[in-house]
């Protein structure tokens, strides 16, 4: 196969939802589509249960998991597929922020009971900002659920999606009859059996017609062709390029559980979907057909086997191919390296692969080079952007329990902070160091990652803080930022980058800081320039 039709044939997606909607089930039923895995229950849930805070067993299995399922590859009608893991859980919603600036386009599972959940909101609103194109999943349509109708209105008002219904369900819960599918203008009857892999489809050229009567009764396919005439009407229609830039959203109904409209979903998601698409970085904007390579990192993970200090770096190809044992450049540190053994991911198995296409993920071993968002080439000096740290929500300081391993313990906040677990402050009052997270659970990991891997010693002290916020000023010479810098220095720390941040302890404090400065701005993001 030529260079080109590889990358045409590639789908590179994520799927997100608020924890419990179905992701795990509708990620299942796809691998078994594409033949992936043989039964259901192969893929496990990288969700942590409740209560788990404290249970270090927990955080290792979940660990585990989460490398297993990091990328999932599959083959389906000729079209190479990688899913990209987005954990659901509010405490890793930063690693699921850095996936999705690997994704081309992402599939929403929303519940159609629950409707528009709080993560599905803020994940959405991240792909949004980036128009990176999104189809919906409105799952679990054999249980009582919302009406239709308003299930859309509300995916448009809170999700602030314009949607396009590419199916649409007949009935519900007890009495879920089914799925148009206005797409490919035909009915799909539910039979409410899980075990069953595909459904029979019954093709439907015309809605007047009297089989539809007979399939599904007199009142039931009444109500269909007067709610298809309303989705005709309400609705624009499917146009793929608004689609690909952002600006349209088409909806699936179906259940996931029973695998049902997942087919359709899937039928669609080939043939609309993008292939691997051209990333702007800070040089220029790099096509995937481009012949050299280029690349970045967009997740890092720990062995599970503390003897093996080695960590895994996930790497996005944006151009050109990837091959073993090939020097490329290391464009931060201005390095050549070569890999032995990438890795590729499937269903059920990781595997070294020889080559690889744009939209593939290739994993390398790493002893502590890479960090989240540095770039490979071949040589060309091209620095990806647009890996963005949030404002954490908790923090704490981090004091060394061990004076005789804090080298050790210096070393490990370092290469755990280039995962990404959590973000450091330095203060820049006293030098003391915080740890800013998403979550708690992510305290637990670091001072249980510390023990284990690095033979140091921590504990934490608590420190209020509300945001932290990054700082531009507007002109940096000006006296009312000397003064900022005099009056709040004890509020002032530095990242990791050495950028700026100002840690206001209350959202009082900062509005008034705010307004007594109006021309330094306060960024909630890293990534502002
Ligand atoms: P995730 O947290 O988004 O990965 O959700 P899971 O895939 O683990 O699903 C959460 C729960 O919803 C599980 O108990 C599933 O069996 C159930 N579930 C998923 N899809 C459906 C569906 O279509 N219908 C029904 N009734 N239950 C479903």
């Amino acid at each position: 196969m030529s260079f080109i039709t590889e990358i045409n044939r590639r789908r590179t997606f994520g799927i997100i939802a608020h924890p419990d909607a179905g992701k795990t089930t509708l990620t299942e039923k796809l691998l078994l589509f594409g033949g992936a895995i043989q039964e259901a229950g192969a893929v496990k849930s990288n969700k942590i249960k409740k209560g788990a805070t404290s249970d270090f067993m927990e955080i290792e299995r979940q660990r585990g998991i989460s490398v297993a399922t990091s990328v999932l590859a599959f083959e389906y009608e000729g079209t190479k597929i990688n899913i990209l893991d987005t954990p659901g859980h509010k405490d890793f919603a930063e690693d699921t922020f850095r996936t999705l600036t690997a994704v081309d386009s992402v599939i929403v599972v929303v519940d159609v009971a629950k409707g528009v959940e709080e993560q599905t909101e803020k994940l959405v609103e991240v792909c949004r900002m980036r128009n990176i194109p999104m189809i919906v999943f409105i799952n679990k349509m054999d249980r009582e659920g919302k009406d239709a109708f308003d299930l859309l209105d509300e995916i448009e008002q809170k999700l602030g999606l314009r949607v396009v219904p590419m199916s649409f369900p007949i009935g519900m819960g007890y009495d879920f009859k089914g799925i148009y599918n206005l797409w490919e203008k035909n009915i799909n009857l539910f039979s409410g059996n899980s075990r069953k892999n595909i459904e029979d489809t019954i093709e439907i050229s015309d809605l007047e017609s009297k089989e539809i009567d007979k399939l599904i009764g007199e009142k039931a396919a009444y109500t269909l062709r007067e709610e298809v005439e309303l989705v005709e009407g309400i609705y624009p229609t499917f146009d793929r390029d608004e689609y690909l830039n952002g600006h349209q959203q088409p909806v699936f109904f179906g259940s996931a559980l029973n695998n049902f409209g997942v087919r359709e979903l899937l039928d669609c998601f080939i043939e609309i979907a993008p292939k691997p698409r051209a990333k702007q970085s800070e040089e220029r904007l790099v096509q995937p057909d481009e012949k050299d390579f280029t690349g970045f990192v967009f997740k890092i993970h720990a062995n599970m086997d503390p003897n093996h200090r080695d960590r895994l770096a996930f790497i996005k190809i944006v151009s050109g191919t990837f091959e073993r044992n090939k020097p490329y450049v290391h464009v931060r540190n201005k390095k050549k390296m070569k890999f032995s053994s990438p890795n590729a991911f499937f269903a059920e198995k990781k595997e070294i692969v020889d080559i690889s296409y744009p939209g593939d993920i290739v994993g390398l071993h790493d002893t502590g080079n890479f960090k989240i968002g540095d770039t490979l080439t071949e040589g060309e000096n091209i620095n990806y952007k647009g890996i963005p740290s949030f404002s954490p929500e908790h923090f704490r300081y981090i004091n060394n329990a061990d004076p005789l391993k804090s080298k050790q313990l210096f070393k490990g906040i370092d290469q755990l902070m280039d995962e990404g677990v959590a973000q450091l402050f330095t203060l820049e009052l006293n030098g003391r160091k915080v740890i800013g997270t998403v979550g708690a659970l992510q305290y637990e990991v670091i001072q249980y990652r510390l023990e284990h891997e690095y033979g140091a010693k921590c504990t934490y002290e608590n420190l209020n803080v509300y945001k932290a916020c990054w700082v531009e000023p507007t002109d940096p010479k000006n006296e009312e930022y000397k003064e900022f810098l005099r009056v709040k220095q004890r509020y002032l720390a530095k990242d990791k980058e050495d950028q700026l941040v100002f840690l206001a302890d209350s959202q009082f404090s900062l509005q008034m800081t705010q307004q007594k400065y109006p021309s330094i701005k306060f960024h909630f993001t890293s990534e502002f320039k």
